[in-house]
């Protein structure tokens, strides 16, 4: 009595095109996860030689990759989860950003951080900071509160301030290790200009997809060890460093500023695939791994495309990375 129906839903599924057609977009979607949060903390010379101790940083790392994962999962957007995860990060003395900031050539630490809506395009970033604890925060406020993407120095301080946010004074971000760094490379020629990869890893950043299907991505830096003062690097120049659109991917990258900006890396990837139709893989190994590394510049990134595909290249020894999806995977990359 049931098999006649059965019959012909086989047959029509196996013969009418746009029938099957919904079968197998309803079977991939199934296996696509409905969450997914991407984050590193900086790439550079990071071997088992060169950092023994790896555990204060896999367990910080773990603490913001589990609170923006929860947040996702709770139905939080992307933008939120990439402000939580960046915030928490920007905190510990461990990465370049926020407390951690490496100094400039004058000693002093100059902040930069971006975020970027994958839904709307709107975008904020401030540069060449100095008394806001959570950068993160006041990119966050210049996208949302102003007509404006970025804000600069003196006047981002004074905008986040008005914004009731977290004001510190400026010796908040001295850190003595940060500080041995910095007087061990005074003296040798501005390591802004020539070895810029040298002791400066730890640049944070994050890449969400949410359950709204809307990506998002930051990043945060205090930029190169010995920088020259007002120098600014890629992270919060928009398609340079971060970017995100829903029609492509959110990008945020780490290294050698310079060459991220002159090759305006984020953006390159999500053109690569609207115009190339390239999948996010291809694109980002492309930028990473070919274009980058013929001219010099040393990094890497994290891409998460919006079916949740991602990526996450890198030329150099290590790069603090991991994910968490709501399929239920998880993991933690250091090295090679
Ligand atoms: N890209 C950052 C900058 O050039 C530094 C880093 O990622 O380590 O400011």
């Amino acid at each position: 009595m049931h098999k006649a129906p059965l019959y012909i839903c086989f047959f029509s599924i196996f013969f009418c095109p746009s029938l099957k057609a919904i079968c197998q977009f309803t079977s991939q979607n199934s296996h696509q996860p409905k969450y997914v949060l991407v984050i590193h903390g900086g790439a550079g010379n990071i071997t088992k030689n060169n950092l023994s101790d790896s555990t204060a940083y896999k367990e910080k790392l773990t603490e913001a990759l589990e609170k923006g994962a929860d947040t996702l999962k709770k139905g939080g957007t992307s933008l939120d989860a990439v402000v939580i995860v960046i915030k928490i990060l920007e905190d510990s003395p461990l990465f370049n950003a926020g407390k951690g900031a490496v100094f400039n050539s004058e000693g002093k630490n100059e902040l930069d951080a971006a975020i970027m809506d994958g839904k709307t395009l709107k975008a904020g970033a401030v540069a060449g900071v100095t008394t806001i604890k959570n950068p993160i925060t006041a990119a966050r406020a210049v996208m949302d509160k102003t007509i404006h993407v970025m804000l600069i120095g003196a006047g981002a301080d004074k905008f986040a301030k008005e914004q009731g946010l977290d004001i510190v004074d400026p010796s908040y971000f001295f850190d003595q290790k940060r500080w041995d760094q910095y007087l061990k490379n005074k003296d040798k020629s501005s390591i802004g200009d020539t070895n810029p990869i040298m002791n400066k890893y730890g640049t944070v950043g994050a890449v969400a997809l949410d359950i709204f299907g809307n990506l998002a991505a930051g990043t945060s830096t205090g930029g190169l060890s010995n920088k020259k003062y007002g120098r600014v690097g890629d992270s919060p120049i928009i398609g340079a460093g971060t970017y995100a659109n829903n029609k492509t991917c959110a990008v945020s990258c780490t290294g050698t500023g310079e060459y991220f900006i002159k090759n305006v890396v984020a953006y390159d990837i999500s053109a690569l695939m609207e115009y190339k139709g390239w999948t996010v893989k291809k694109a980002s190994e492309y930028v990473i791994n070919k274009k980058l590394k013929t001219q010099g510049g040393d990094g890497g990134l994290i891409a998460l495309d919006n079916k949740g595909n991602f990526a996450i290249p890198f030329n150099t020894a290590g790069m603090f990375r991991c994910y968490a999806s709501s399929n239920g995977e998880t993991k933690m990359m250091l090295f090679k």
